[in-house]
C-alpha cells in the first residue's frame, strides 16, 4: 500500500482506465482487509482514511518510551478468523494467550474472581462457587428459576422501556437476564462485563448483535444456563482471548504492508463528506484534513477541512463509522431505513494508561484486570485492565518492578466521565481502589489518555434488523457495499470476518 497525505487528489473522471476501480472510505480494520482482498484479488483500490494514520481503532500509544495498544488489544478466539488472517500476514508465531489468572469483579461491597464459566457474565450454573460469590445464595436461588421457566420467556421482540425514537424492537439483553435469572445476576455479574466489552448498559444489547446464536440454543435447551453452556463447550478449548505480542496494533501495520504488495493506494487525511451517484458509477465529495484536525481517536463527526476534487469510481466500500455512513448514504436509502431511523449514537469511551513503579503490584493482587459493577462507591472507571499480568510480552518490555494499568470511562448509561480537572488523580485513586493496593503519585512513571469518541457503536434492541435492512437497501445498489463494527458487531472478529465476506463477494 503506498501510504500517502493528501495530494495529488485524482480529478473527476479517474474511473476511466488508470484510475481505481473500487473506492474503499476508511482504514479501519474492516477498510483495510477489504481493501487487501480485493487487491489480492487483483482489484485496483484506493483507500480513503480521514484520519492521519490507518487502524481505526487498533492504534498504539506511547507511554514513558513505551509502545502500547491505545484501543483494541486481543481478539476472541471463538473463530479461526483473526488466527486465519494473522497466519496469511505471518504473524501467527506471534499470536500470544493472555495470563489464565483470570480476571476480577469489583462488587459495590467487595472484589471477586470473575465466574469462569459464562458468557458476558451471564452463568451457565448459578450454583457454582464462584458465581454464589457474586450474587450470594439468594441470588442464586433467583437465578435457578431460569430452568423451569419456559424457553421463550425473555426472548419476546420488544425492550423493556419504549424504544427511543426511530428504534426498530429487539430483544433487549438486560431485560432477558432480569426476567430469567434475577436483578442480582444482571447488576452484579452481567452489567459489568457488558460494559466493559460493550461500552453500553445490557438494556441497551441487542440479544442477537452481542450473544449471535443465543435466542436458537434457548429455544432448543430451554433455559438461559443451559444455553450459555452449550455455547461455552462449543467454544474451542483454552482461553476465549489472545492477542500478538508486541500489541494488537501490528496487525495495522502488517495489513498495510501487505495491501501495498498488492498494489493498494492508502490515502490519510482525506475525508470523504458525500457519495452520489453519476453516470452509472459513484461520486464521491473529499477533503482535506489538516494535521491538528484529527486527534488519535476516529472522529465520527464531519470533517473541517480543505476540498479536493471528486473523485468517480464505479465500487465503493463505505467502512466508515455508523454515523458516517448513514450521512454519506442519505437518501440512496430508503426512509425507513434511512439516517432518522437507523442512526445508531456511538458510545465515546476514554482510556487512562498509567506506567507505574510498583513492584507490590508483583503479585497481580486482581488478575489480568477488573471490571466494575454499578454502584461501587468511590470509583468512576468501568473497568481496569492489568496489562503488565495479562501479557507476559508487555511485562518483560516495562521491565521489574513496572507495570501498565489501563482504565476506561464512559460510555454505558450511568457511569461516570474522567474529572476533567484531575484526569491523572481519579485514574490513580481507582487503580489503587481496583488493585486493592496504595498508589502514589511519585510511583506514576508516565501516563496518556486517550479519547475514543466515536470508538464503539451502540447495539441497542432492534440494531440487528435495521443492519439487516440497511444491507438489503445496498443490495439494491450495485457497487455500493458498507461493513465495519457497526453493522458485523463489535469486535475483530466481528468486524474481520464480515470483511473478508464483503471482499469475496463484492
Ligand atoms: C478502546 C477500544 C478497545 C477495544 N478493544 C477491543 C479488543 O480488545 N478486542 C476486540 O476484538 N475489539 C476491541 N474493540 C473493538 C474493535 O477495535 C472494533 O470493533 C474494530 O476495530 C472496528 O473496526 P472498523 O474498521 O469497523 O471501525 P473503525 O476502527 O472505527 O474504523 C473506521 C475508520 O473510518 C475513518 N473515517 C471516519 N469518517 C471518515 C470519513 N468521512 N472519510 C474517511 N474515513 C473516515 C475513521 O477515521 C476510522 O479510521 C475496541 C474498541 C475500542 C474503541
Amino acid at each position: 500500500m503506498t501510504v500517502t497525505g493528501p495530494a495529488p487528489t485524482p480529478a473527476a473522471g479517474d474511473a476511466t482506465p488508470g484510475g481505481p476501480d473500487v473506492v474503499v472510505v476508511g482504514a479501519g480494520v474492516a477498510g483495510l482487509v477489504v481493501a487487501r482482498d480485493l487487491a489480492a484479488r487483483g482489484r485496483r483500490v484506493l483507500v480513503l482514511e480521514r484520519a492521519d494514520r490507518p487502524g481505526g481503532c487498533v492504534a498504539s500509544v506511547q507511554v514513558a518510551g513505551l509502545t502500547v495498544d491505545a484501543g483494541a488489544e486481543s481478539f476472541a478466539t471463538r473463530s479461526s478468523v483473526v488466527p486465519d488472517l494473522l497466519a496469511e500476514l505471518g504473524l501467527a508465531d506471534d499470536v500470544v494467550p493472555p495470563s489464565p489468572a483470570g480476571a476480577w469483579l469489583q462488587l459495590p461491597d467487595r472484589a471477586v474472581p470473575l465466574p469462569k464459566a459464562g458468557m458476558l457474565g451471564i452463568p451457565g450454573s448459578p450454583w457454582a462457587a464462584d458465581v454464589r460469590a457474586a450474587v450470594g445464595v439468594v441470588g442464586a436461588l433467583r437465578a435457578s428459576l431460569d430452568r423451569v421457566l419456559p424457553g421463550r420467556v425473555g426472548l419476546a421482540a420488544e425492550g423493556d422501556r419504549p424504544a427511543p425514537e426511530g428504534d426498530r424492537p429487539g430483544t433487549s439483553l438486560g431485560r432477558l437476564v432480569r426476567l430469567r435469572q434475577g436483578r442480582r445476576v444482571l447488576d452484579r455479574l452481567v452489567t459489568p462485563v457488558v460494559a466493559g466489552v460493550h461500552a453500553t448498559h445490557p438494556d441497551d444489547a441487542d440479544l442477537d448483535v452481542v450473544l449471535p446464536g443465543l435466542r436458537e440454543r434457548m429455544l432448543g435447551r430451554g433455559s438461559l444456563g443451559a444455553a450459555v453452556s452449550a455455547m461455552r463447550a462449543a467454544a474451542p478449548a483454552g482461553s476465549a482471548v489472545a492477542g500478538l505480542r508486541g500489541g494488537m496494533h501490528r496487525l495495522v501495520r502488517a495489513l498495510v504492508a501487505d495491501a501495498t504488495r498488492h498494489g493498494v493506494e492508502l490515502r490519510t487525511g482525506v475525508a470523504v463528506t458525500a457519495l452520489s451517484r453519476d453516470d452509472g458509477g459513484w461520486r464521491l465529495a473529499v477533503e482535506h484534513v489538516g494535521a491538528g484536525q484529527e486527534d488519535v481517536a476516529p472522529g465520527a463527526g464531519g470533517p473541517d477541512g480543505d476540498g479536493l476534487p471528486d473523485i468517480l469510481t464505479p465500487q465503493v466500500v463505505l467502512a466508515t463509522p455508523g454515523p458516517v455512513t448513514l450521512r454519506l448514504l442519505g437518501d440512496l436509502l430508503p426512509a425507513a431505513v434511512g439516517p432518522a431511523a437507523a442512526a445508531p449514537a456511538d458510545t465515546g469511551v476514554e482510556l487512562v494508561t498509567l506506567l507505574l513503579d510498583a513492584p507490590e503490584l508483583d503479585a497481580a493482587p486482581r488478575g489480568t484486570g477488573v471490571l466494575v459493577a454499578p454502584g461501587t462507591p468511590d470509583v468512576t472507571a468501568k473497568a481496569l485492565t492489568h496489562a503488565t499480568a495479562k501479557w507476559a510480552w508487555l511485562a518483560q518490555a516495562a521491565g521489574p518492578g513496572r507495570h501498565v494499568v489501563r482504565l476506561s470511562y464512559g460510555g454505558a448509561r450511568g457511569t461516570g466521565g474522567l474529572d476533567e480537572d484531575a484526569p491523572l488523580a481519579t485514574a490513580l485513586a481507582d487503580a489503587a481502589a481496583l488493585l486493592g493496593v496504595p498508589l502514589r503519585a511519585e510511583q506514576v512513571v508516565g501516563w496518556t489518555r486517550v479519547p475514543w469518541p466515536a470508538g464503539l457503536p451502540q447495539v441497542r434492541p432492534g440494531h440487528r434488523d435495521r443492519a439487516r435492512a440497511v444491507r438489503r437497501a445496498l443490495e439494491e445498489r450495485p457497487g455500493l457495499a458498507a461493513c465495519g463494527a457497526w453493522l458485523a458487531g463489535t469486535g475483530l472478529v466481528a468486524v474481520v470476518g464480515d470483511a473478508r465476506a464483503l471482499a469475496a463477494r463484492f
